[in-house]
């Protein structure tokens, strides 16, 4: 016999993919890359006013008490024009007291982080997390690849990242990211994290981002940077994910 509680639980679980789709289908573009930063600004504020809503610091929100969502904010800094952005954005978050989580490359190819060290500690010690962005996947042996990442993310900042995300880039390699996300969610410890910002160790119910791409590659916005999407759910996760390089500083 199917117990009431999952029944009810299944069947709300259905109301609300079905409300996230027909979400996604009416959503609307709302800017073209660069983007003001007074965009991000507001959507910080708007998220801020929320009643029901709690934007949190980045790693933080396992089994704390709480009865609305979650929101966190993470930058991954993709490129030399993404660190160089970086400074202009965390002062909005600084401002709006917004703990954000920064993922940074360690594999050398677009900037050396070794060489914002000093900057990078300053906002660790004022509670933003700093993780390491990984593109192992782009290497045959993407386990070796991902430890060399990690080893080298310690030498430059010294110490132990807690976290990671992983650089998407499409189509590209796309089976072999999926197994590296596979293999590595059941043995990310031994390689010294506590978590990763993949899923399924970190899911979300919707993630708000800034690196939506058209038929002619142009990166763009939607509308849900102005408007939080209202799904009826309570305790759920969101992300605001941006890359600073596409905002105008
Ligand atoms: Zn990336």
């Amino acid at each position: 016999m199917v117990h009431p509680g999952n029944f009810w639980s299944k069947i709300r679980q259905r109301y609300i993919s079905y409300q996230i789709k027909r979400y996604l289908l009416t959503r609307k573009l709302y800017h073209y890359a660069p983007y003001p930063l007074d965009i991000y600004e507001q959507c910080l504020k708007s998220l801020k006013s929320l009643q029901h809503q709690q934007l949190i610091r980045f790693l933080n929100g396992e089994g704390i008490n709480r009865k609305g969502d979650i929101i966190f904010v993470r930058h991954d800094i993709d490129t030399q024009e993404c660190i160089r952005n970086l400074p202009e954005t965390l002062e909005i978050d600084q401002r709006l007291r917004v703990e954000a989580g920064i993922y940074l490359r360690f594999d050398n190819e677009e900037y050396m982080a070794g060489d914002h060290r000093e900057m990078l500690l300053k906002y660790k010690d004022h509670g933003f997390e700093i993780g390491l962005h990984s593109l192992c996947y782009t290497k045959e042996n993407y386990l070796q690849e991902f430890q060399r990442e990690t080893e080298r993310f310690k030498s430059i900042m010294g110490f132990q990242p807690r976290s990671f995300s992983v650089h998407g880039l499409g189509s590209f390699r796309l089976e072999i990211r999926m197994k590296f996300l596979h293999e590595i969610t059941h043995c990310f410890h031994e390689f010294g994290y506590e978590t990763g910002d993949i899923p399924p160790l970190r899911a979300y119910e919707h993630v708000i981002h800034d690196s939506h791409l058209d038929n002619e590659n142009r990166r763009f916005l939607y509308d849900d940077f102005l408007y939080f999407p209202r799904f009826s759910s309570r305790r759920r996760r969101y992300l605001v994910l941006t890359h600073p390089c596409y905002w105008k500083v």
